[in-house]
């Protein structure tokens, strides 16, 4: 199976000096670069982080006259309540292929600010986790829900504290995640430098069982050496809970531009690098595939049955 890095930066975010051709030494398919996007950002002197949308088209355009990859703009967007309206009014005149939606500070500090270590941790992750579902709430311009554990970094949480003190609260935001067709991402910041896997354990599960069936792998690389970082890693977690092959999903978050883009591009791997549970069962039993299924490949003839097995 083949997985795509659907985050990472460059240097159109304010904290990475990395250029695109560092990450196309790799020779990806598809390359997206996901730059931060966080206005008022006090992790960054409380300016405005707006990643140059022109010079992003203007490199793709370049690249693209000389590389076999496929191109898509992407964009990691941090909100804070009260920023959707400016935020929606960039995106409208700034389109972008693939949104992530992170939340990464709440107008006064950044969550993995040391601040957050005078506080108390459940103040802490009780904040970060109603602005979370709030922003799902009142945000309608993303596709993948990032590093659900962001807020958690600097403080030292176990899985049974999060099920003991957030379920209520999780279970609210992953319901929305789930009611609006995002993907939910496994990050390689909080599998490696967070150490923070075995929240996705008991993360993972939850989602599943509230129906969430998209997931994405993300590096969060700044830096080429971190492209794909984790994923194996990432991987066997997923394949640990029974997310065995990937799906491409017909509708949201798989935007109908990148759809178009793929199919002139002529790819069989359609993109968007979805991981999905949902038939899991009738494949792997050797049943016949369900109808949605079927009638989803029917529908992309380039699609082969066979290319649905994977791990
Ligand atoms: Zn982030
Ligand atoms: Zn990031």
């Amino acid at each position: 199976m083949k997985y795509y890095d659907q985050h990472l930066h460059t240097f159109l975010s304010f904290d990475s000096q990395e250029i695109f051709e560092n990450y196309l030494l790799n020779n990806p398919a598809y390359f997206v670069a996901t730059d931060h996007f966080d206005l008022h950002n006090p992790g960054d002197n409380f300016h405005d982080d707006i990643p140059d949308y022109e010079k992003l088209t203007q490199k793709i355009h370049e690249l693209e006259a000389n590389s076999p990859t496929t191109f898509f703009k992407g964009v990691e967007i941090g909100v804070v309540p009260g920023q959707e309206k400016q935020i929606n009014d960039y995106l409208a005149q700034n389109p972008y292929d693939l949104k992530l939606l992170s939340i990464h500070q709440n107008g006064k500090f950044d969550y993995i600010d040391d601040v957050v270590l005078k506080k108390d941790k459940y103040d802490v992750a009780k904040m970060y986790f109603d602005q979370m579902s709030k922003v799902l709430g009142t945000f309608d311009n993303a596709q993948i829900l990032t590093h659900f554990e962001y807020g958690l970094r600097r403080l030292d949480f176990t899985p049974q504290e999060l099920e003991e003190h957030f379920e209520k609260e999780l279970t609210q935001i992953l319901k929305k995640v789930i009611q609006k067709e995002m993907a939910l991402e496994l990050n390689a910041k909080s599998f490696g430098y967070y150490q923070n896997a075995n929240l996705y354990r008991y993360v993972i599960p939850l989602y599943k069982s509230l129906g969430g069936k998209f997931f994405t792998l993300g590096s969060d690389a700044h830096q080429s050496e971190d492209y794909q970082a984790l994923f194996p890693e990432m991987a066997g977690l997923l394949k640990e809970f029974g997310v065995n092959f990937w799906l491409p999903s017909k509708k949201r978050p798989l935007s109908y531009r990148i759809a178009l883009k793929l199919i002139k591009a002529g790819s069989r791997n359609f993109l968007l690098f979805y991981l999905s549970s949902i038939f899991s069962s009738s494949i792997f039993s050797g049943s016949t595939m369900s109808f949605s299924a079927a009638s989803f490949c029917a529908s992309l003839n380039t699609f082969s049955f066979s290319s649905l097995y994977s791990l």
